[in-house]
């Protein structure tokens, strides 16, 4: 308690209530966030009484539906910062928005000889497609290293690029570190070598503002569920010329403007990237989350994460076997380690104190191998939690200590 604004934020998430009525504290909104009841009753209308195909129908309820999930792609588009609703491709998630990009805007742009700059830090997702393209063209991929306090370092990446550089794809916010990403100053770094530059925004967008026109990004792309929407959507931003230059990936209905047995054309942008009936309540979802977010403001959000990521720091810091990893000014989330305990012991202990955290290498395995440590433990502060989720987490590793010894 004791948030303001935030104070009844609890109360909007079932998925945060347990059957006894116990607490149980959700520290694990980095892997996917709990859904406010605004969410859950959108999708329950959607897929009840409103449901209906959209693009193709020409009865009333059709084209209602397709007039909400085009509205949809507005509300994504103004949430981004872009004033062009033809710029959102609507995808399953971040990790198929970088295989789009890959396959269509890599598959031409990209050849032999050509690099790829990433960073330490990047989500497998904005890896592997990457090192496919690669290999299939030729290419090679540079890995930026991280500050001390494990940031991408920019003043590294800007020795590292060259003219061969026609990509640079880094992390907006790292989802094991929790640092935050001068993204226009990597944006301008990149450009200045005339290389595009995609940002992964996964999480970055329930956290701070995104705005892409001042960040100067060409690609940004993002997962609804990390939003407090549902699974199965999310979005590739990229300028309209951009994707009208980039050849279709999947094929099929939808995306076609005339089929023959002889071949297709194909629509513009961003119909020509979306084969097939979309996730159509899942598009109502993500607009109701960013609604419920909105409404709140990122903000807020943002400073009441720094807020109990800044706790949970402190507190765990005096804790004398804890080594505490990312940067303080980390965006809600935070990694550590305790001496001579695995990871993922400290999390089944902390789990039986109600307190979810995750343990791995958070699909970061190459991050893991640059901090030359096996995994971490990860707590993830969402915009519902409290002072007493960071209590709970202490006592839980202070009992782990305790155990441990
Ligand atoms: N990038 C980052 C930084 C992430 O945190 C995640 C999700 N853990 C992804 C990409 C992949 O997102 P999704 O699984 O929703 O496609």
């Amino acid at each position: 308690g004791g948030d303001g604004a935030l104070d009844s934020v609890r109360s909007d998430f079932p998925g945060l209530r347990t059957e006894d009525g116990g607490a149980w504290h959700y520290l694990d909104t980095a892997a996917t966030a709990q859904k406010p009841q605004s969410v859950i009753d959108t999708m329950t209308r959607g897929f009840g009484e409103e449901y209906a195909t959209v693009h193709r129908g020409v009865y009333q309820r059709s084209a209602e539906m397709t007039r909400r999930f085009e509205a949809a792609r507005k509300r994504v588009a103004s949430f981004l910062g872009s004033d062009d609703d033809r710029e959102i491709v609507f995808v399953r998630g971040a990790t198929e928005a970088i295989n789009l990009v890959a396959n269509t805007w890599g598959g031409v742009n990209i050849r032999e000889g050509d690099r790829i700059l990433i960073s330490a830090l990047e989500h497998h997702a904005n890896i592997v497609p990457w090192q496919m393209l690669a290999s299939h063209v030729g290419a090679t991929i540079d890995v930026c290293p991280l500050t001390d306090d494990g940031k991408i370092d920019l003043d590294a990446a800007e020795k590292m690029l060259t003219e061969r550089h026609k990509l640079v794809a880094f992390a907006h916010v790292s989802n094991v570190l929790g640092g935050v990403l001068d993204a226009k100053r990597a944006a301008s770094i990149a450009h200045k070598v005339g290389a595009r530059f995609l940002l992964d925004g996964c999480q970055a967008v329930p956290r701070v503002a995104v705005d892409v026109q001042d960040i100067g990004c060409d690609f940004y792309v993002m997962s609804s569920h990390k939003l407090y929407g549902p699974t199965g959507i999310g979005a590739l931003w990229a300028a309209y010329d951009t994707l009208d230059a980039m050849p279709p990936w999947q094929g099929g209905g939808s995306m076609i403007d005339r089929v023959t047995f002889e071949g297709a054309t194909y629509m513009p942008p961003p119909g020509r990237f979306e084969a097939g009936t979309p996730a159509i309540v899942e598009a109502l979802g993500l607009h109701a989350a960013i609604d419920y977010v909105d409404a709140i403001g990122l903000d807020a959000i943002h400073a009441h994460e720094c807020d109990l990521t800044t706790k949970a720091r402190d507190a765990l810091g005096q804790i004398n076997s804890v080594r505490l990893l990312g940067p303080a000014d980390s965006a809600g989330i935070v990694s550590f380690l305790m001496e001579g305990v695995h990871p993922h012991d400290v999390a089944t202990i902390i789990d039986e104190e109600g307190v979810a955290v995750r343990a791995g290498h958070h699909c970061a395995q190459p991050l893991m191998d640059y901090l030359d440590i096996p995994s971490t433990v990860r707590a993830s502060f969402g915009v519902y939690n409290d002072e007493s989720d960071v209590a709970a987490l202490v006592r839980g590793v202070e009992r782990v200590r305790k155990i441990f010894g």
